[in-house]
């Protein structure tokens, strides 16, 4: 190891920085994420610097006096030769210097940062591959949930009273696990604060205490596991028993953890689906057993996802629950086929259809749904697409008006079917597209021939 992590109080010590421009200032808004107070020398500094409250800015050239009474010194001019006397008198005087860029000259170099304060997680190439630490840096960001930082600061408020507790170690860390992979770390996740330390106290009063379960409703995108968000993935890993149903891929659920149940209530081959208030039951009991219930649902749960009925007798009984929106398959189809759903010459309004015509054709407002400049997206139109492409031609669409069906898009089986409201019956018949697919409908669909990307 090169160089060895430390992490430096900077509380009421001068970190004395040399050079005032662009490199002073990246340097300077991350030293005062501290609180460290900031001398700058440069003749010449910019206004940001000066504007900067931690910040006392002296305009004249470096001078070796300059050094006295400090412990930290960051060389950031862009003239080398200095840069190096400023390293060689630091390190004559035994005092931690840093310029930028130069590993060389440095005896302490910065790492790259993940901010959850208290939880500060430091890394570093040992300046040989920066690239590569932002990288990591990057992956650690996306998978430590924003709100970390809360979860240490409530950990720290009650370790003395666990140690007090419990006084074998080994039942205090089982207590932390518990805390930090359960309930109590999802409230946090969610800013819920008080029910957060509400559980933890409850659990530090009767360890044998069950806590209360939770469901999270959540949405898995279109299919393109890429496209899950970072809470729905976290929560993933986190379920206990997971329902899902056909529209969830096995790419997604590849990512669900790998010791968690799970309970399929899609529909099966003979085409019967879970009813739907066994699937709101079925929450309920999970969720007073103690368990974190995890329903995923394609798409966003609510759009076209009943992710209302479900939650709706979670709230009834009081059971806790999270929602967590999902790249809905109009978003993702429209993306993944260069089809913009809204553009300025082409249509001002986008309006997401269910094409599940529950009594022929009547339930839809035809003409409304027939005015120009309005792209339409038809979620379940595949069976009803004869009498979407006649009932808009009647009530006053053009005939000509570009058609496009995607199917299973954002997945490696993508395929978009290109016609008119004339023809695509026609397309339909002879291609036999597989579900699932989307319809989008309007003058945006033109767009695709240019905009197509994969
Ligand atoms: N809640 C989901 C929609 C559920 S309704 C969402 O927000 O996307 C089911 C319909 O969604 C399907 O009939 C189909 O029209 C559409 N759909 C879902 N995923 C799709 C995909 N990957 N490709 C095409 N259509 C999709």
């Amino acid at each position: 190891m090169d160089y060895f992590p430390l992490y430096h109080r900077l509380t009421d010590e001068t970190v004395l920085i040399i050079g005032g421009g662009a490199i002073a200032l990246r340097k300077i808004t991350l030293i005062t994420k501290s609180d460290a107070k900031v001398r700058v020398v440069a003749p010449e500094i910019r206004p940001e610097i000066q504007s900067n409250p931690q910040c006392e800015c002296i305009f004249k050239p470096f001078e070796p006096n300059d050094l006295a009474g400090i412990k930290l010194v960051i060389a950031a001019t862009e003239i080398e030769a200095l840069n190096r006397e400023v390293s060689e008198l630091a390190k004559e005087r035994g005092l931690l210097v840093n310029v930028v860029d130069s590993p060389a000259l440095c005896n302490v170099i910065f790492p790259s940062i993940v901010d959850r304060s208290p939880l500060v997680i430091a890394i570093t190439s040992s300046g040989q591959a920066p690239v590569l630490a932002r990288s990591v840096r990057a992956k650690l960001e996306s998978t430590i949930p924003a709100s970390y930082g809360h979860l240490a600061s409530l950990a720290a408020k009650y370790r003395e009273k666990v140690k007090q507790r419990f006084s074998k170690l080994d039942d205090r860390r089982y207590f932390w696990e518990k805390i930090i992979n359960g309930v109590t770390a999802e409230h946090v996740y969610s800013g819920r604060l008080e029910e957060a330390e509400r559980s933890l106290t409850d659990q530090l009063d009767d360890p044998k205490v069950r806590s209360a379960g939770e469901v999270y409703l959540v949405g898995a995108g279109p299919g393109d596991p890429d496209l899950l968000t970072f809470k729905a993935l976290r929560l993933m890993q986190q379920a206990d028993v997971v329902l899902y149903d056909a529209l969830v891929s096995d790419a997604i659920m590849e990512l669900v953890r790998r010791d968690a149940e799970r309970i399929y209530v899609g529909k099966r081959s003979s085409n019967h689906a879970v009813p739907q208030k066994d699937i709101n039951q079925r929450l309920v009991t999970l969720a007073l057993e103690g368990k974190r219930v995890l329903r995923l649902k394609g798409g966003d749960p609510f759009i076209f996802g009943r992710g209302g009925e479900e939650i709706d007798l979670l709230a009834e009984q009081h059971i806790p629950f999270q929602v967590v929106p999902g790249i809905t398959a109009a978003s993702g189809c429209s993306a993944y086929a260069g089809i913009p759903l809204t553009h300025r010459d082409y249509a001002q309004s986008v309006r997401f259809v269910t094409g599940h015509l529950k009594d022929g054709s009547s339930d839809l407002p035809w003409a409304e749904l027939s005015v120009e400049k309005q792209t339409l997206v038809f979620y379940m139109g595949l069976n009803g697409m004869n009498t979407i492409c006649q009932q808009l031609i009647k009530h006053g669409r053009h005939p000509e008006t570009p058609i496009a069906l995607v199917q299973k898009g954002t997945t490696p089986e993508q395929k978009v079917f290109i016609g008119t409201l004339a023809s695509m019956p026609k397309i339909v018949e002879r291609e036999k597209p597989q579900a699932p697919t989307l319809t989008i409908i309007g003058e945006v669909v033109s767009l695709h021939e240019k905009l197509k990307w994969c």
